[in-house]
């Protein structure tokens, strides 16, 4: 079964004995949770559209490792095809959603961990590389959701990891058996964490040999004895737990979720350790995984702005100004922004390489200026939607005044626009943008856009490696004709 459907996968994580906790209590039954539901709808879309035909090549890919029509949320990249693809896909599912479909992860961390232990092996004649493909067949045989675990909770950031006064501020090895390891820490802020059968863990920097213990790469079923996760809250996420609150909603479908993931001295098997303590590859790791993901945002945070241009072309519709020449400016740069997104996720894709181990990685430059661009343009296309949207997107009555016997009669009086749109349409399109930039997906759309992926302080450091300065001065001196052997030396005899 090389395909679940959408009915399979939800029915693989009823079967899963998760440890999660919300608003301080356990939830028995994450599945079926109102709160969490909607981002298990979002996830469980990337099952669903894989069984249509007219996405079927944007949705699956054949295993190199199996021969077998997979997911392409669990394919390892044979080409700048494939590379091109992930973003396309990632784009229609944002689309789809208007929220964070939260599989990429494990993409991207099946992806980097693949050509990094290819390298560790290739020096420390280790078998990490085959184990993990082993991993991976098992992964695509069973279609599984794997929660790419990177970000650690990192306590004092001025502090390596084995200078923190908590030693269990980024995760560690505890102890070394014969036939495993015993870890202990936390990952925070985990994308699709609760709706994943499986963790796949990372470093979340690069190391130095006193922080060898921190330098560790495994696998583990997300409901293994002593994992346990903590919901995280998103903002006017209690709505989803009132009656009549649909239209309040704006998406009532689909979200997105964190949470963070506490490893409480969790033991994993040999088999399923990628990484032991070999901290001079932990910078490749990170570095590949978030060249991924970044990579990613260039196509899943385009997809909702679609949503979010389309709503705000609505709204502009709904309140009879679609002609006047600054809406229609307006929405000339929110598509201008987007697409000036989705063009560093293309561009990066297009110009990837292969790694030794075969598969293939992004342009790291250009996957950096892709997700630099993300930290700033949804919040610029967000602003503009709010422009347009006005202000009644934030002051509008609630649905259970829209339905009131009483009030209603006024909610629709006053709330009414162009002639001959419903009421309640308006209402809808409105609260989608709320939805979007204040509300539950805002997580997702704009926070998430900052900081997801690294914070833009980490491209900026890639953007500085990668930019080739010194070859862009032997540019201008070869244009300006500079002879270096005229200048005069400043320093002093
Ligand atoms: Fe995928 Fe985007 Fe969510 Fe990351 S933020 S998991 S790339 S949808
Ligand atoms: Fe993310």
């Amino acid at each position: 079964m090389a395909l679940k459907t959408r009915e399979e996968y939800i029915e693989s994580l009823r079967k899963l004995d998760l440890k999660v906790y919300m608003f301080g209590e356990r939830v028995e039954n994450p599945v079926d949770h109102p709160v969490i539901r909607p981002s298990l709808n979002s996830l469980a879309m990337t099952y669903e559209l894989a069984q249509h035909d007219e996405y079927k090549d944007l949705m699956t890919a054949t295993s190199n490792l199996t021969g077998e029509i997979v997911n392409r949320f669990c394919h390892l990249h044979q080409g700048t095809h494939d590379l091109v693809k992930k973003v396309k896909m990632q784009r229609l599912l944002g689309q789809k959603t208007a929220a964070c479909f939260q599989r990429c992860v494990g993409m991207d961390a099946f992806n980097a961990v693949f050509s990094t232990t290819f390298e560790i092996d290739e020096k420390y004649g280790t078998d990490y590389h085959e184990r993990f493909k082993r991993y991976m067949k098992f992964v695509q045989e069973n279609d599984l959701t794997v929660d790419g675990a990177m970000t650690d909770p990192k306590g004092d950031r001025g502090l390596a990891p084995s200078k923190q006064a908590d030693p269990d501020l980024f995760l560690r090895i505890t102890e070394v058996r014969e036939d495993g390891i015993v870890v202990r820490g936390a990952k925070a802020h985990q994308t699709g964490a609760v709706n994943s059968h499986e963790h796949l863990i990372m470093p979340t920097m690069a190391m130095r040999e006193d922080d060898k213990d921190y330098a560790v790469c495994f696998s583990i079923p997300s409901d293994a004895e002593g994992i346990l996760m903590i919901y995280g809250r998103q903002s006017c996420d209690a709505r989803k737990l009132e009656e009549g609150a649909d239209i309040d909603l704006g998406n009532s479908q689909f979200g997105g979720h964190e949470a963070l993931v506490i490893f409480d001295d969790v033991f994993i098997p040999n088999e399923r350790v990628y990484m032991c303590k070999e901290f001079d590859f932990s910078g490749m790791l990170v570095e590949r995984f978030a060249g991924y993901h970044r990579q990613s945002y260039g196509g899943c945070k385009v997809g909702v702005g679609d949503v979010l241009i389309g709503a705000t072309a609505l709204a502009a519709e709904y309140n009879g100004v679609e002609r006047a020449s600054h809406i229609k400016d307006k929405l000339i740069e929110m598509t201008h922004l987007n697409e000036t997104l989705y063009s560093s996720g293309i561009a990066c894709s297009a110009e990837g390489y292969a790694t030794k181990a075969g598969n293939f990685q992004i342009d790291l430059l250009l996957a950096n200026v892709c997700k630099q661009n993300v930290t700033r343009f949804p919040y610029e296309i967000a602003r503009l939607a709010e422009d347009i949207a006005g202000g009644v997107m934030v002051t509008m009555p609630a649905e259970k005044d829209f339905k009131d016997p009483v009030l209603g009669k006024y909610v629709e009086k006053y709330l009414v626009a162009k002639e001959g749109i419903a009421t309640e349409n308006r209402m809808r399109v409105l609260r989608l943008i709320e939805n979007i930039t204040l509300g539950t997906a805002a997580v997702g759309y704009r926070t998430e856009s900052m900081h997801g992926a690294g914070s833009p302080q980490a491209q900026r450091v890639m953007i500085a490696r990668q930019g080739n300065i010194q070859g862009k001065k032997e540019l201008a001196k070869a244009i300006a004709k500079v002879d270096e052997s005229k200048n005069r030396s400043t320093v002093k005899a």
